[in-house]
């Protein structure tokens, strides 16, 4: 035990260093989305995220978008706890047959123009979980999606990236 205490206090962390964002780009884009919603939606953008059955590495890369790193609802950015408060679902995972019918039913209770965004590889058609009996695929299998966000996970970037796309391209 000893050993092991004294291991660890000269070793040092074994994880890697968070890479830097830049706060100049992404000021940047949080602002441009901002400035669009307020634009189509006359405020803020409320955003509500649905896990359909991913594996969470993409709720850990959109909770990096509240984190004190990113810290994005400073830009107006929001994320509500009802869809029913919500613009834009934000889909994770493969939908799983046991989520199916929430994820129709959180569809139904989002208000117009309740546009619905495919975040991460397994949204767009299963990606590692395609085939499995659990699964009934891609989001686009349940719902229909406006835009669909790559990566494995797609970084915090990438999604204020696709906010941007979304925004712009239903104008
Ligand atoms: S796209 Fe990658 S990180 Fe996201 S749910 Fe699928 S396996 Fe996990």
């Amino acid at each position: 035990m000893r050993k092991l205490l004294f291991k660890s206090l000269v070793q040092g962390p074994l994880t890697e260093p968070a890479p830097a964002p830049s706060e100049a780009a992404l000021a940047e884009l949080a602002a441009r989305v901002h400035e669009i919603s307020r634009r189509r939606l006359g405020r803020s953008l409320s955003i509500r995220e649905v896990d359909a059955g991913s594996c969470n590495g993409c709720e850990l890369e959109i909770h990096a978008l509240n984190n004190i790193l990113y810290d994005l609802e400073r830009f107006g950015l929001r994320f509500v706890a009802s869809p029913r408060h919500a613009d834009v679902l934000l889909v994770t995972g493969p939908v799983t047959a046991n989520m199916r019918e929430a994820l129709e039913r959180t569809y139904r209770a989002t208000p117009d123009p309740e546009w619905v965004v495919a975040v991460g590889d397994c949204a767009r058609d299963g990606g590692v979980f395609s085939g499995s009996y659990a699964c009934v695929g891609g989001v686009s299998a349940v719902l229909p999606v406006d835009l669909h966000i790559p990566g494995c996970p797609p970084s915090p970037t990438a999604l204020l990236r696709g906010l941007i796309a979304l925004l712009e391209s239903t104008a």
